[in-house]
């Protein structure tokens, strides 16, 4: 059973003289343990799927079952990661990471105890007692990403999340993300408009259109994991880079997305 269902999910915006069509009728299974990227131009609604998955907007149609269940909001299960870090300033990097699990009840040994092992999962063990401004931009990122796996969320929602990131930092970072994901196997739906980074981290990429936003591809890449630098630098990446390019870039002219 796929772990992510969305079942022709629809949202609708007000705006002056009709309504806005973010998301059309958008249909997406995401199995237990996969790794999705979501792709497709500004404004294709990729944020607005991402929050009605983690219960942050409501579909104004359909819906999004997650094992079945529909979502009804935010939930421990889903962790959701973020392009801005949201971390407390005045708090340290264990503190900011802790404090999720402290406003869930759970006690303070075990709270010091997940999060060490989360820091440490990050590379971040020497920063434990620092402060987010004293920190590097992928520092900051990995803090946020600690912070979502504290609570061993069985889903990760990633919206952008190193879209503020330099090119070297980013490429670290998402190793050290497949790294982690090869051994815990979470279901990751992750957004991002850097096509690279798409096809480097996924297992299949959905390429959305705009105007209404919708499913245009699903592109499956066939490489296996450990995805690696050489893999990045091969034939058959090329040619995968080549066709999630043309899928995002030459998409058919569709009719706009007011509907009175
Ligand atoms: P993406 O993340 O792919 O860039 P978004 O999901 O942020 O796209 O937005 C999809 C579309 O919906 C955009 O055209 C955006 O302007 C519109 N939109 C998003 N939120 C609102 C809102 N609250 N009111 C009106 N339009 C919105
Ligand atoms: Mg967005």
């Amino acid at each position: 059973m796929p772990t992510i269902t969305f079942r022709e999910v629809t949202r609708r915006f007000p705006v002056k003289g009709g309504d806005f069509l973010a998301l059309d009728r958008v249909g997406l299974d995401i199995a237990d343990g996969e790794f999705v990227t979501v792709v497709g131009p500004s404004g294709c609604g990729k944020s607005t799927l991402l929050n009605i998955a983690a219960g942050l907007q409501e579909a104004t149609g359909g819906e999004v079952t997650v094992d079945g269940e529909p979502v009804r909001g935010p939930a421990p299960e889903r962790g959701v990661i973020f392009q801005q870090y949201a971390l407390f300033p005045w708090m340290t990097v264990a503190a900011n990471i802790e404090y999720g699990l402290k406003v869930r009840g759970v006690a303070r040994a075990e709270r010091r105890r997940r999060a060490r092992e989360v820091i440490d999962l990050v590379g971040l063990g020497d920063f434990a007692d620092a402060l987010p401004k004293t920190l590097s931009g992928g520092m900051k990122q990995r803090c946020a990403i600690a912070r979502a796996y504290a609570v061993d969320p069985k889903i990760l929602l990633m919206d952008e999340p190193f879209g503020a990131l330099d090119s070297l930092t980013r490429v670290r970072m998402q190793e050290s993300l497949l790294e982690t994901w090869s051994r815990d196997r979470r279901t990751v739906m992750f957004i991002t408009h850097d096509v690279d980074e798409a096809v480097f981290l996924a297992g299949r990429v959905v390429v959305m259109a705009a105007r209404p936003g919708r499913v245009h591809r699903i592109i499956p890449v066939g490489l296996p994991y450990p995805r690696t630098e050489e893999q990045r630098l091969s034939p058959a990446f090329a040619e995968l880079r080549a066709q999630v390019w043309s899928a995002v870039h030459h998409q058919p002219a569709s009719p706009e997305g007011i509907a009175s």
